[in-house]
């Protein structure tokens, strides 16, 4: 079992590291860092956006809010602005909090939505790779992140992709909705 909390707290709060990320090209930031104090456990998980299906803003939206929908999943395209070129998430129509909680059926379509988005987007062209993510911390209810980064550009590879979203100024506003148009269009 892993450590609980305290046990991985105790460990660890006077003996964090710092990387090297001054060599990393991805690295957004330049200058001296030094990491943040880790603070204690607390008492329990803080709740998420739309707990249990009560007031979650998801399964309230109207299917208008979304670029695509069926009668499953509905594709949402994350309110601007965003620096990369393009970033959207799935949502299944019912509220479902984690992956595991997908009943077998309704799993195996995800596997089938998360492929048929991904390749849609990388069609749009001059995308380099569609990060295809799940968090989940912020909203309770499920959904999918594909982040797609620009080809080319070395610095903008891998995970701090998310962060260059918000460093990179936002995609100009017209290039944006005809994106959205044709990745609409595409998954049919
Ligand atoms: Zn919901």
């Amino acid at each position: 079992m892993p450590e609980s909390p305290e046990e991985l707290y105790a460990r660890t709060k006077d003996a964090l590291r710092m990387p090297p990320v001054e060599e990393w090209e991805q690295w957004p930031f330049e200058g001296a860092l030094r990491p943040r104090e880790l603070r204690p456990p607390e008492e329990r998980e803080r709740p998420r956006f739309g707990e249990g299906g009560v007031d979650c803003g998801r399964c309230a939206a109207p299917d208008s809010e979304y670029i695509w929908t069926n009668e499953t999943w509905r594709l949402w395209p994350f309110t601007p602005p965003n620096g990369l070129p393009l970033v959207v998430l799935l949502e299944p129509r019912q509220h479902y909090a984690e992956p595991g909680d997908l009943p077998d059926e309704l799993a195996a379509d995800l596997g089938v939505m998360l492929a048929r988005i991904e390749r849609e987007i990388r069609a749009l062209g001059n995308i380099g790779r569609v990060h295809v993510c799940r968090w989940g911390d912020g909203g309770e209810h499920l959904h999918w992140w594909f982040m797609a980064r620009p080809a080319r550009i070395p610095q903008l590879i891998g995970s701090f992709a998310a962060i260059w979203d918000d460093i990179l100024p936002p995609v100009p506003e017209e290039v944006r909705q005809a994106d959205l148009a044709r990745l609409a269009a595409a998954l049919g």
